[in-house]
């Protein structure tokens, strides 16, 4: 991991008390939606958080974009802990650190046009007079490939693609740092979505921006992230390179999340791994290691011995037994 990141987030858990009834609750358990998770970002780089739906990659988002407190654990952004923080040095934390979402629609307010979306960050933090932020603004139009004229039309003229490139304009007008981007291509046609994933990395490599990447589509991920990190019931279960992680996977949750959709490599002869069962509940995740219950190498030890991540390759960490040496 880099000893020098842009974010370092460090045993981060975020556990939530689930309650049955509204006067008298009675509460039924604990919902570990982030369990003891740490990883680095590095200035410039994309990192991907990928698994299935409720493995927590959202809420680690949300805890990286401030919008909720942790349980315990911390986030740094340039050493500093991101959490607790109020006014002014609030703000500058949400200038710093912006996301564009999935559906653009969810993000872009239908009675401001393009312009007015884009501007409103700046006419916030006092970016300038009149003019400087209406010349940001066509600057930013431009960057996204879109037309000064675009200023003036409101969401519903735009296709969905120019919709996210205006969301992303709207991330990029206070200059962050590192851009949460949560499922940015998947609400888009298959057609456009090579050229928003090219626009993002045209951007990073201008603009030096960092990425946190989360989603299920592996194509994306493998195009667009320097590393990546597998979730699995709250937990990280494989981190690595992604070129050596798309090469050569070691976790077996891992390897059944990437046979299932990526096409096998030409000259190896891989099954699909076919996995049985349904994902455990996070209010009851099973004993040893989270994934026992579904995995088809499970040995002895897997239902009693929680295994730890552990580096089984240069910067290459996985959490299996298989792997324990
Ligand atoms: Fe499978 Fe055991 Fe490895 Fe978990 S620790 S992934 S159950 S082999």
């Amino acid at each position: 991991m880099s000893s020098n990141p842009l974010l370092r987030v460090t045993h981060l858990r975020k556990h939530y008390n689930v309650a049955k009834g509204v006067l008298f609750a009675k509460p039924l358990g604990q919902v570990k939606a982030v369990d003891d998770v740490s990883f680095t970002i590095a200035a410039g780089e994309t990192l991907g958080l990928v698994g299935e739906s409720g493995c927590g990659k959202t809420t680690t988002s949300r805890l990286i974009l401030n919008l909720e407190d942790p349980t315990s654990g911390e986030i740094l952004l340039l050493g500093q802990p991101i959490h607790g923080l109020r006014g002014e040095a609030l703000r500058t934390y949400r200038a710093q650190v912006q996301a564009v979402f999935q559906d653009p629609w969810s993000s872009l307010n239908p009675r401001m046009t393009a312009g007015r979306t884009i501007a409103e960050s700046l006419i916030v933090t006092g970016w300038g007079t009149r003019d400087v932020i209406a010349q940001r603004v066509r600057e930013l139009l431009d960057q996204v490939g879109l037309r000064a004229d675009h200023a003036n039309q409101y969401p519903h003229e735009f296709s969905g693609g120019q919709r996210q490139r205006i969301a992303l304009a709207s991330a990029l007008a206070s200059r962050p740092r590192l851009i949460v981007l949560d499922e940015p291509v998947s609400a888009l046609d298959v057609s456009i979505r090579a050229q928003m994933m090219n626009l993002l990395k045209d951007i990073q490599g201008r603009d030096g921006v960092a990425y946190l990447l989360v989603a299920h589509d592996l194509a994306t991920v493998r195009h667009m992230t320097d590393r990546t990190a597998v979730m699995y019931l709250g937990k990280i279960v494989e981190y690595a390179p992604s070129q050596s992680l798309f090469a050569k996977v070691a976790h077996p949750y891992t390897k059944a999340l990437f046979s299932a959709v990526l096409p096998p490599h030409p000259d190896r002869a891989e099954e699909e791994i076919v996995l049985s069962g349904e994902v455990p509940s996070p209010m009851q995740p099973p004993n040893g290691c989270g994934f026992h219950t579904r995995c088809p190498f499970a040995i002895s030890r897997c239902s009693t011995v929680e295994p730890v991540l552990r580096e089984i390759a240069p910067s290459h960490f996985a959490a299996c037994h298989l792997h324990d040496g």
